[in-house]
């Protein structure tokens, strides 16, 4: 097992003040694969006085050095990418081919706000005389924190950490307790890239300890969270009570669409994808079918032919589906299979776990298909957080999108349609930050904007792209006469 691993502050990595470790846990095997270092309070305390103390200079840095350092960390990463893909499998359990996606995508995001960090600047706008000049300035918020889940441990990371730094600001990272070695690569490239002391800062630890710390220390300018809703809810306010930018990125029920006109092919793989791909473990998990009675039958039994094919097992292994991350996980979709069944759904496929005796050990869970599922049910309203799909049959476009909206999330959307009315019907109407034609509910483009409507976000700023650089960054008007 390799050591404790410890926390970053102002440019090394040291033991907590604590003492205390804890074990990372392979969700795969149930074995002890890591520990990492429990951080106090004082330690976050003494990570964000690092931050501020690197920040001023961290800011006069030209944004083209900021810039180089990001790409070298690109490419350092890039170099141990099959490494730290195997630690994101050990740890959070998705397939290999899943986690070397993700750390390719931490690759291309040190690499896209590398070359970010030279264009950040500001606007030049006519003024009212000749004699005027109106211009615009993005500065750094200043020292941030960045509050991170398990189920991206190397993506989201990625996208909070790169622009933050690209645009001059100090950063203290805190990741999920469970999965924390992929972000720690991040943060030991960052240094061998060169990046000086105290910009970037890392504690591990229970979050009800650190975050109150985190959000609410008076020297944090913007807090920036990806996770649970209720989480994220208390962030917000403990962030905003002394006005600090603030971000929360949360959870998502997200409906595909599938209309008669649809490709049905395609729609049954990209809702059994969106549903069963990273075990359902993803923000933007296809959760809902919401599907049309003239196709509604013949989906449902594709889309459980579909969850049957899957091969469940070790991320390691040749598989379709790692387990779930922990225990919990498991044991919470699994009360929602019985929730689902109370309610009256009819489980069409899976709702168990794998006979097979090596999946004993693992938090293994089969690909579930609910049919006859009714709008008002928990199990078409809750986030499960697993591969468990609900399928909903609608008569007309106006009752799907009724349905696709009648949750308190709105994170991402798709349909499956032919008919270009139809796309505008459902594009317009949909309340979700991501609306996909003819696409799956997941998967991310790096430079467009992301995040959710209602529930599934605090819907101030995006994450991603330019609007990354918009949150980390306060906008001057200088009138110069
Ligand atoms: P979580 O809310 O339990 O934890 C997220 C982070 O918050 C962790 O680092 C945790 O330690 C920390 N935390 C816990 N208590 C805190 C507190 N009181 N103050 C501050 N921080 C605290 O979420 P999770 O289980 O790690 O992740 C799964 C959730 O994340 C799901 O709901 C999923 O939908 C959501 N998610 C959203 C997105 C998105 O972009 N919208 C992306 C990925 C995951």
């Amino acid at each position: 097992m390799p050591p404790a691993s410890g926390i970053y502050v102002d440019g090394e990595w040291v033991e907590s003040s604590t003492g205390e470790t804890t074990g990372v846990e392979d969700p795969a095997t149930g074995e002890t694969v890591g520990e990492i270092h429990v951080a106090s309070a004082s330690d976050a305390e003494r990570a964000i006085e690092a931050a501020v103390g690197a920040q001023a200079e961290w800011a006069a840095t030209p944004g083209p050095e900021r810039g180089a350092i990001l790409r070298r960390t690109g490419e350092l990463l890039a170099e141990r990418k099959d490494g730290v893909a195997e630690t994101l499998t050990r740890e959070e359990g998705k397939t290999l081919a899943e986690a070397s996606g993700e750390v390719q995508r931490a690759v291309d995001i040190f690499h896209y706000y590398g070359e970010k960090a030279r264009e950040i600047g500001g606007t030049v706008k006519a003024a009212s005389s000749s004699e005027k000049r109106l211009r615009t300035e993005k500065e750094p918020l200043g020292t941030v924190s960045l509050i991170t889940p398990w189920n991206y441990p190397i993506a989201i990371p990625a996208w909070k950490l790169a622009p933050a730094l690209a645009t001059g600001n100090t950063a203290v990272l805190k990741p999920a307790t469970v999965a924390p070695g992929p972000s720690r690569a991040i943060v030991e490239c960052l240094a061998e890239a060169g990046l000086p002391a105290g910009v970037a800062n890392y504690v591990t630890g229970s979050g009800s300890e650190l975050g109150p710390v985190l959000t609410e220390h008076e020297d944090v300018d913007g807090v920036s969270f990806t996770g649970s809703t209720v989480v994220g809810t208390g962030v917000y306010q403990s962030a905003a009570a002394d006005m600090k930018r603030v971000q929360c990125e949360m959870g998502g029920k997200n409906p595909t669409v599938v209309a008669p006109s649809a490709d049905f092919e395609a729609a049954v793989e990209a809702v059994g994808a969106g549903a069963f791909g990273v075990t359902g473990q993803a923000c933007t998990a296809c959760s809902r079918a919401v599907v049309h009675e003239d196709v509604y039958d013949e989906f449902v039994s594709a889309v459980a032919d579909y969850a049957e094919s899957l091969t469940v097992g070790s991320g390691l292994d040749d598989v379709d589906m790692g387990p779930h991350v922990t225990a919990d996980e498991l044991e919470s979709t699994l009360e929602y299979v019985d929730i689902a069944r109370d309610e009256g759904a009819t489980l069409v496929t899976g709702g168990g776990r794998p006979s097979d005796d090596d999946a004993a050990a693992g938090h293994f869970v089969e690909p579930t298909v609910f049919a006859d599922v009714e709008s008002d049910m928990r199990i078409a309203r809750e986030e499960v957080f697993g591969p468990v799909l609900a399928v909903i049959e609608v008569s007309d476009l106006d009752e799907a999108i009724a349905v696709a909206n009648d949750v308190e999330f709105g994170l991402s959307a798709s349909i499956f349609t032919q008919d270009l009315s139809e796309t505008h019907a459902f594009t317009d109407r949909v309340e979700a930050g991501v609306a996909k034609v003819n696409e799956k509910t997941t998967g991310l483009e790096l430079h467009v904007p992301f995040g959710g409507y209602k529930g599934s976000s605090t819907n101030t700023y995006r994450e991603q792209g330019d609007a990354a650089i918009d949150f980390f960054t306060s906008t001057k008007t200088v009138y110069l006469n």
